[in-house]
């Protein structure tokens, strides 16, 4: 592996096949596969996972919003997007880049068919979001006349697809409430299949869907994080493997006599001898406040160092009293070790928060071994 000269987030593109093989392995092989590439595909580079994701076979992808979508169309990328909370002042982008919405509410829906209308659109696809516990975004089961209602007197629409997102797919003891959001999403199904003029498909689950309640499948499955090398459980995140490696190098070293204090509002006091290194990677970076003042540590040459004092945008301190390096030497901020996820609950965040919030200051180097 080339030598690190700067900060760079790392993408290994095998370890994002090995994911998708892995998760496509846990569902039938006639139910299609969206994978979920929003928010610059979870940190990393929403194009070139897409890209390679449309390469490996999968169905369809999904972003949060329309740019993101058009930024992939743009690219070359031909399989369907969805997306997944659009507003009405992005719909003309949306229809004239091939984008397919995420309907999910009565306001959405009524600004897509007057948009429909007036464009003379020939049943375009729509996905119809149904809260059914998360209580975030979707329409409710009493909101079914209204959408039979709409769907029966038009052509310009078709509601290709339902789905609904469940709340704490990764929490077995959840279980009772995961099972309570399926049995309403099954009787939306139903009231909607014996009423819509067309037939609807079904998408229901997350990645954590997938590895705990596979047998609700339906037509399509959703999955994020899994591609990225996370399962929220550590049975899976043994099977699955990261696919981002953070890295940077030390700039710099210091021996900080006791008494003496290091960065800003002088937070680490040292009590002994300190040899500390400073690294060119701060919370403009994405390494957040909550991970200074020793809640974390990166790794030296497989040695943990903990991050001391407060995090600087564009700096952090390590202790490194104990390990051998030098300056220019690599550092993981977060990779094999630690994984991004331990990383972030040492800071009580998530994996997922972690990744989509490295900046897009740090370059993004893609590896394909
Ligand atoms: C982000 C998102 C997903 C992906 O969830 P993961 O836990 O990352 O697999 C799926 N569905 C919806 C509606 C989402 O917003």
């Amino acid at each position: 592996m080339p030598k690190v000269t700067e900060t760079i987030l790392e993408i290994n593109l095998s370890h994002l096949e090995h994911n998708y093989r892995i998760l496509r392995s846990k569902i039938d092989p006639k139910t299609k596969f969206l994978a979920v590439v929003k928010a610059f595909g979870y940190g990393s580079d929403a194009v070139i996972i897409a890209k390679k994701l449309e390469e490996l076979g999968t169905d369809y992808l999904a972003v949060a919003y329309v740019q993101e979508g058009v930024q992939l169309r743009k690219a070359g990328v031909k399989i369907p997007i969805l997306v997944l909370h659009p507003q009405p002042i992005n719909f003309e982008a949306l229809l004239k880049n091939k984008l397919e919405p995420s309907l999910y509410s009565k306001h959405v829906l009524k600004h897509f068919l007057a948009l429909a209308e007036k464009k003379g659109l020939k049943e375009y696809p729509v996905h119809l979001k149904f809260n059914t516990g998360l209580n975030r975004l979707g329409f409710l089961e009493d909101d079914i006349p209204l959408i039979n209602d709409l769907f029966n007197q038009t052509n310009n629409l078709k509601a290709s697809w339902i789905f609904s997102h469940l709340a704490a797919s990764e929490d077995k003891n959840e279980n009772a409430f995961t099972i309570e959001q399926i049995e309403t999403f099954e009787s939306i199904a139903t009231k909607l299949d014996l009423q819509l003029k067309n037939a609807t498909f079904k998408h229901l689950l997350n990645t954590s869907g997938i590895l705990n309640y596979s047998t609700y499948q339906y037509d399509m499955v959703r999955s994020g994080i899994g591609l990225y090398g996370f399962g929220n459980h550590p049975d899976f995140d043994d099977e699955l493997k990261p696919i981002a490696t953070l890295k940077t190098i030390i700039s710099q070293i210091h021996t900080i006599e006791p008494g003496k204090t290091v960065g800003y509002n002088r937070a680490f006091k040292s009590k002994a001898q300190t040899k500390t290194a400073t690294l060119p990677i701060g919370h403009a970076d994405g390494i957040g406040r909550q991970y200074g003042n020793g809640t974390t540590y990166v790794t030296v040459n497989n040695q943990k160092a903990y991050i001391i004092g407060n995090v600087c945008m564009d700096m952090i301190m390590i202790d490194i009293t104990d390990i051998n390096c030098q300056e220019g030497d690599e550092v993981i901020i977060f990779g094999k070790n630690p994984t991004a996820d331990s990383f972030a609950s040492n800071a009580n965040t998530i994996s997922y928060e972690l990744l989509t919030g490295i900046s897009q200051r740090v370059k993004r180097i893609f590896v394909p071994y």
